[in-house]
């Protein structure tokens, strides 16, 4: 409902030719606009999860309209320095995607490349060593796939049946279950996919189909190489896609990431990207002990020059945004209408 009367707002303003206005205003020029996207669908992944990822052709239209509109897209670094020194070129716009999928280098790349625009992977890494799938989210995943259905069965992984699959809660249920079992057995990485794949069996889905097709896999060491001597910036998102509350187990998520980025680019990453944008007031003085100069969240804003470094927001795209909203973004309109940011800090 608000949603809508977001769109209708917009509509109104785009066509009373406030979008250009903005575009041109003092306000926007001194603005960051932080683009975040996750994953490019390679399959039906935008159906499974829409907020987190994009169609392929769905970013090529949001390329061609950075393009059209005269966006400056800048790399996270200079922009970020840019930012404090108030020195940003008009209209500067900064595109990163998080995780580093196999799809990035598949899809994401390629159009990247063909527009000439820079990019930051905010990449975690534990999985760039160990070529299988991600194993919380490909369990995920796998439910998806018999969405709508009660299963009469799991006692064999530890799960209670039935398996409720009907809802994306009742599912999420299961998936957390099988995060517990993970942690009662104290698996390791083998065990996990061991466990991913009995999951993939029990379902009827082929799971040797979805590893052979690298579906929810990051990309592996060489292509990250590759990708880096090609120009593209890769920077700090945790080796373990997590965030302990507690100073020493954080640093070494930070630590461990940056020694595989390190060893793998030859370049030292100081920009950080909070995983699933979940943040603490605990987490700065942490981060800026590790040498990080910038820290980015998913609270939908666009940066000024009076943002704390470390808490930059960021605009979360994906196929769920419509054209008119992705405008909305890249010319500032969206900051003349009401929208929270989604700080999960407390305190903050
Ligand atoms: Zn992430």
């Amino acid at each position: 409902m608000l949603r809508q009367l977001r769109r209708t707002g917009l509509r109104a303003l785009k066509a009373s030719g406030m979008f250009r206005l903005m575009r041109e205003s003092g306000q926007r020029n001194s603005r960051l606009l932080i683009i975040c996207y996750h994953g490019v669908a390679t399959a039906d992944e935008h159906l499974w999860r829409p907020s987190l990822y994009i169609q392929p052709e769905v970013l090529d239209q949001r390329f061609r309209l950075l393009t059209k509109g005269g966006y400056n897209v800048l790399p996270l670094g200079e922009a970020v320095q840019r930012l404090r020194t108030r020195t940003l070129p008009p209209r500067g716009v900064v595109l990163t995607f998080d995780d580093g999928a196999v799809d990035f280098y598949r899809e994401a790349y390629p159009l990247l490349k063909s527009y000439g625009f820079p990019a930051t992977v905010y990449q975690t890494t534990y999985y760039t060593g160990y070529q299988r799938p991600v194993f919380t989210i490909m369990c995920s995943y796998l439910l998806w796939k018999r969405r709508g259905e009660v299963i009469a069965a799991g006692t064999e992984l530890g799960l209670t049946p039935p398996l409720d699959l009907r809802t994306a809660e009742s599912r999420q249920a299961i998936v957390r279950n099988l995060i517990d079992l993970t942690a009662v057995h104290q698996l390791n990485g083998q065990q996990k996919d061991d466990l991913a794949h009995r999951l993939a069996q029990l379902l009827g889905v082929d799971y040797e189909d979805l590893v052979r097709r690298r579906i929810l896999q990051l990309m592996n060491r060489e292509e990250i190489a590759e990708l880096s001597k090609a120009g593209m910036d890769f920077q700090l998102h945790t080796h373990r896609h997590r965030t302990p509350m507690n100073e020493q187990l954080f640093r070494k998520e930070i630590q461990d990431n940056r020694a595989v980025l390190r060893e793998i680019t030859g370049k030292n990453p100081v920009h950080f990207c909070y995983p699933s944008g979940v943040y603490e007031k605990e987490f700065l003085p942490w981060l800026a002990a590790e040498g990080v100069v910038s820290a980015t969240t998913c609270d939908p804003s666009l940066a000024t020059a009076r943002d704390n470094p470390l808490l930059l927001p960021r605009y979360v795209d994906t196929s769920g945004q419509t054209e008119l909203e992705f405008e909305g973004w890249l010319t500032g309109t969206i900051e003349l209408m009401p929208h929270r940011r989604n700080g999960r800090a407390k305190g903050l």
